[in-house]
């Protein structure tokens, strides 16, 4: 079988790439070098790890709080009281400690983008930063994406 898989799986990836890998995972962003981090500097990158996906999968990076609307440098958040799904059912407001801005829409946001970037790519697995009100996997992307049947392994 050749060409896209679109027509039988709505994925827009080939069948198979270049080296002959075809599952896509997501990444977080920050681990790859890209610095999206709060603070605006870059995460400590994980290259063993890093070299272990490549060999097996196609790295798909997301930053949910970027893609959420969030700037870079932003303020740093954390779960207060609770989780990822206290926030998505509505239980919990994610609130800037620096500025008091209520940011929980942002956080929202971004696991649904990061969330429909899985669906267009078709990831089933995600390797998220351990420690983010976003990317862990009881944060608020975490547990959209688990809530969806993906996979997320937290890298702490
Ligand atoms: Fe990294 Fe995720 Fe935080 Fe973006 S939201 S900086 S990808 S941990």
């Amino acid at each position: 079988m050749s060409g896209l898989k679109k027509a039988q799986t709505g994925y827009l990836l080939p069948e198979k790439d270049c080296r002959g890998y075809c599952e896509p995972v997501l990444v977080s962003a920050c681990f790859l070098g890209i610095p999206c981090r709060w603070h605006g500097r870059r995460a400590k990158r994980r290259n063993e790890l890093l070299e272990r996906l490549k060999k097996k999968y196609v790295l798909v990076p997301v930053c949910p709080e970027q893609l959420g609307g969030m700037p870079t440098p932003r303020s740093g958040e954390y779960l207060r009281g609770g989780t990822g799904a206290d926030v998505l059912e509505g239980r919990l407001r994610i609130v800037a400690p620096e500025t008091g801005a209520d940011v929980t829409d942002c956080h929202i946001k971004g696991a649904a983008y990061t969330l429909e970037i899985a669906k267009v790519v078709g990831a089933c697995r995600a390797y998220l930063k351990g420690g983010s009100p976003s990317c862990d996997r009881d944060g608020v992307t975490g547990e959209a994406l688990r809530r969806a049947g993906i996979a997320v392994v937290r890298v702490p």
